[in-house]
């Protein structure tokens, strides 16, 4: 089986936009645009097997210098490709065009829009918040990149009293093949435990508010935020955000 993954058109939106429409139709999902960033459409791909409830997460490039994660979640999409329409999935491919294409962390207008999900006045985030009106998860992953971690690393979020068991460390271990996990006791001023970071959250902590916060406090109990080491080799942080979606979604769904 031959993928067509190439390193140096990571950045090449278009071509990463084409490559999910032809993917969705190829795997029976629904593909369409929920909004505009730039002048560029917005993705969002869901199964014929999603619904209301209980569905999974996955969104990538919100942070555009983070190409492993869009790369990441299109290479576990064509390694599932037979599967994807019997899974309940919400997919979000891209959610910052123009700073993949520039490789910027922000957008177009300078903004970080993994910090803007307490305003209302940012089309990209506003667009994002529409169309997971009505959408109650049961799993989420946020995928990103961190230029100063020195191996692969997660936060992990679970409501109190959820269900759920922590699968942080089970993505690490499954990432941790292709790109080494991060061991260092403390990771962006947190507690980690071999790359994991538990977190719980409370709104007056959030003045500031990421994607995954607003996840956890509007539409889903158990929500993972994953990061790999953008210094290390492009193809293994390609690989580590694969294994680490399949083992989730592979946990979640039992
Ligand atoms: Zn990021």
């Amino acid at each position: 089986m031959t993928f067509d993954f190439q390193a140096h058109r990571a950045h090449d939106y278009l071509y990463l936009a084409r490559r999910w429409k032809s993917l969705a139709r190829r795997a029976n999902l629904r593909c369409e645009s929920f909004g505009t960033s730039d002048e560029y459409e917005l993705l969002c791909v869901r199964s014929p097997a999603l619904e209301a409830k209980e569905g999974i997460y996955l969104s990538a490039g919100i942070h555009g210098d983070e190409p492993a994660s869009t790369e990441g979640l299109y290479l576990w999409a064509q390694l599932n490709l037979k599967y994807l329409r019997r899974l309940p999935l919400f997919m979000l491919p891209c959610l910052n065009p123009w700073g993949l294409i520039h490789n910027r962390r922000v957008d177009a207008d300078g903004r970080d829009l993994n910090r803007s999900y307490h305003l209302d006045n940012v089309p990209e985030i506003k667009a994002h918040k529409e169309v997971l009106k009505g959408y109650s998860f049961s799993f989420s992953m946020c995928l990103h990149e961190d230029y100063d971690a020195q191996g692969v690393y997660l936060y992990e979020v679970r409501h109190r009293g959820s269900a759920d068991r922590p699968i942080g460390l089970e993505l690490l271990t499954a990432a941790g093949y292709y790109v080494p996990v991060d061991l260092r006791r403390k990771i962006e001023g947190r507690k980690a435990l071999q790359g994991s970071i538990k977190r719980r959250i409370r709104h007056k902590q959030f003045p500031v508010m990421p994607e995954a916060a607003y996840l956890a406090f509007n539409h889903s109990p158990h929500t993972i935020t994953f990061e790999t080491p953008s210094e290390y080799e492009l193809g293994a942080r390609v690989q580590a955000h694969a294994a680490a979606i399949q083992r989730a979604v592979e946990i979640v769904l039992g």
